[in-house]
């Protein structure tokens, strides 16, 4: 007898399909099966007696010998999807590797990562990290929330190796997100050398082949440790012991695309169902997990001091009011002399790549934009092209002013290259490196500048704030900070507490050996309240200043929030539909849900598309998904519909 399955097709829909089969297929495995005209891969998501379709068709073939996805994981994704309200097709495609979502065999090409030469530390644990590790150890068989809120240096990698050794010992497989893939390298290198297990990785910059090995690797228990970026979050580990968050403030755990979902708060959901304990690490904790904290949810286990006795920077703010018309004040050029002579290294943080900002006429103030977008070109000087970091379009730099014909065009503003350039008119025997995503596309590019860096040799360092995170470099006696000023008047009610984190990082990389670093910041608004604490490195203070203003506020993390983003070519297509949209959710009728817009965002025009907001915000957490379910059964009926391209965002970050 044909058996009926129900089968998601990996694209976003939102629905499943119905397929026959001669022969029995477990739920989790691959099917090949006919679309429309074509033969895509699916996911047997369930046996039906039934079918509401009167035709259905056979499946072409089966492509896995054991399911793919075991019950653990496709409960875990059940749940993501509805939660994110994003389709269980889509949600299953960003959490298959490529290879597996095109269809290829699940087999192991190579197997890597085996254990190499381990070796011992050369310090004994400090009692604060015995705390923390002795206080984990004893959740390690249920369920429990651990913040390690550890400042820099603090020793909270080394806190992990341990925790992960006892892990191991019990047969116990652990996973590790980190922020970006730029740290995975480190972290890699540090576990291999302590821990006897399989390690494997996980990230975009990995190949297909690589990266199905190590998923495979870890689903059949071959790995003791996975370590990857977000969408590690979704490895099959069937004896996953421990979840480790690195960085868990970094606001790169939100995918920001596609399936928007959050690999930090998905942590908490895998751990809760394979009832392990999770610890979050990070020298800055999010609001969203100082609060957790408050609640009792988690529990904060401190490491207040730099575990090698190192002390933390001493931070200085420069005026840059009183500063004529540069981006290197004199006191920040005396003090990069002063620290290079005495052979160390320095580090300057300016968080915008090109060469200048601001392309103008110094006649008329024309100034040059994208046409495709609200925002001005940015120059880059060894192209010598404007470029669009919004959407990527290029264009050579006009002679004359299309405004007013005269020859007065010029740039302002400094970014990574103009820096450069500057630096070595100062600084003409040091070599710079500079790090941002134009010298970093390259494979290999980053591993070779932290070499140079590693070589200990005097240099300076500059760099977007991809270098703000977690590198560890002995050498660097100082950190400047050129432009914050964006951070303190953004608009994002998230925007301080970013800076703050940002700030804090950042300084987290001076003086890491012996001697005490130095942090220099430059800022038109120092008597801003942020710098009191700042200056201090008194972090958990300010985010509490700030956690009682958000309170005070009704907003996250003590409301939540839901974003439904609406964009075409056609203004006021993507206007109309919002209100719509608006107009269904107060149909619904659900007092608790504050509903506001549409609203257009400070970037209104992007790559020709118009974007509108609409915000939907309460402290009823369970009304705001009800709402939003109830939407979603009703998005057929709206008018607009094809006429627009939309998303809906969950708990959105920016
Ligand atoms: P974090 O992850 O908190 O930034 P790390 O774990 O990288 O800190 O530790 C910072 C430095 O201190 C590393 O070089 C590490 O080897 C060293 N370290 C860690 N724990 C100790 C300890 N108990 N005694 C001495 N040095 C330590
Ligand atoms: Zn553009
Ligand atoms: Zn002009």
């Amino acid at each position: 007898m044909s058996q009926i399955l129900e089968v998601a097709i990996l694209v976003p829909l939102n629905k499943t399909f119905d397929y026959l089969s001669d022969y029995k297929i477990e739920v989790g495995s691959r099917v090949k099966v006919p679309f429309g005209r074509k033969k895509v891969v699916g996911v047997v998501l369930s046996h039906k007696e039934k079918s509401n379709f009167e035709k259905l068709k056979h499946i072409d073939k089966l492509l896995d010998e054991a399911p793919i996805l075991d019950k653990p994981i496709l409960d875990f994704l059940f749940w993501s999807s509805k939660y994110y309200h994003h389709p269980i097709g889509e949600v299953i495609a960003t959490a298959l590797p490529k290879n597996l979502r095109i269809g290829k065999d699940a087999i192991i090409k190579k197997v890597v990562g085996l254990a190499s030469k381990i070796e011992k530390p050369n310090f004994s644990i400090t009692k604060a990290q015995k705390l923390a590790i002795d206080e984990i150890l004893f959740s390690l068989d249920k369920y429990r929330g651990f913040l390690l809120h550890g400042v820099t240096g603090s020793g909270k990698t080394e806190v992990y190796l341990q925790l992960a050794q006892t892990v191991l010992c019990q047969g116990k497989q652990i996973l590790i997100l980190v922020p970006e893939i730029n740290l995975i390298p480190q972290m890699i290198a540090r576990f291999k050398s302590r821990l006897d297990t399989c390690i494997v990785c996980m990230h975009s910059q990995r190949n297909t082949t690589q990266n199905l090995d190590a998923y495979l690797m870890a689903k059949n228990n071959t790995a003791g440790v996975v370590l990857g970026t977000r969408s590690a979050i979704f490895t099959p580990m069937p004896n996953l012991g421990l979840i480790i968050i690195d960085e868990e403030h970094d606001s790169s755990f939100k995918q920001q695309s596609g399936f928007r979902y959050s690999a930090r708060d998905l942590c908490f959901i895998r751990a809760k169902q394979a009832n392990i304990p999770i610890v979050l690490g990070t020298a800055t904790p999010s609001l969203e997990m100082l609060k957790a904290v408050i609640d009792k949810k988690i529990t904060r286990l401190n490491l207040a001091k730099r575990a090698n006795g190192a002390q933390l920077p001493k931070i200085n703010l420069i005026d840059m009011r009183t500063e004529t018309n540069t981006a290197l004040s004199a006191m920040l050029i005396a003090k990069m002399t002063q620290h290079l002579s005495n052979g160390k290294q320095v580090m300057l943080f300016i968080n915008r790549r090109g060469y200048a900002p601001v392309y103008f006429c110094t006649q008329c103030g024309w100034k040059s934009e994208c046409d495709y977008c609200d925002s001005l070109m940015i120059y880059h000087r060894f192209t010598n092209r404007l470029k669009c970091h919004h959407c990527n379009h290029e264009k050579i730099p006009e002679q004359t002013c299309p405004n007013c014909a005269q020859q007065s065009l010029e740039v302002f503003g400094y970014g990574t290259q103009r820096l450069e350039e500057t630096l070595s008119s100062h600084f003409f025997d040091t070599p710079i490196i500079r790090i941002d995503r134009d010298t970093t596309r390259r494979k290999k590019a980053f591993a070779n500048h932290l070499t140079q860096i590693n070589s200990g040799k005097p240099c300076i360092i500059v760099g977007t704030q991809m270098l703000a995170k977690g590198h560890d470099f002995s050498q660097l006696a100082m950190v400047g900070v050129l432009d914050v000023d964006g951070g303190l008047l953004s608009s994002n009610f998230r925007g301080t507490e970013y800076l703050a984190q940002l700030l804090i990082q950042v300084s987290g990389r001076a003086g890491r050996d012996n001697q005490q670093g130095e942090v220099i910041i430059q800022t038109r608004y120092p008597e801003h309240q942020i710098f009191n604490y700042v200056l201090s490195n008194h972090y958990t203070q300010f985010a509490s200043t700030l956690l009682k203003q958000r309170a005070q506020a009704k907003m996250p993390p003590f409301s939540y929030q839901a974003l439904i983003c609406a964009h075409a070519k056609i203004k006021h297509n993507a206007k109309e539909f919002l209100q719509e949209i608006a107009n269904l959710l107060k149909n619904i009728n659900i007092n608790s849900v504050e509903i506001w817009g549409p609203v257009t965002p400070i970037i209104e025009k992007k790559a020709n598309h118009y974007y509108f907001h609409l915000y939907l915000q309460s402290t009823d957490r369970k009304a705001l998904h009800q709402m939003l379910a109830t939407l979603n059964q009703h998005t057929d009926s709206l008018s607009l519909k094809n006429k627009v391209r939309w998303y809906l965002d969950i708990d959105p970050v920016e």
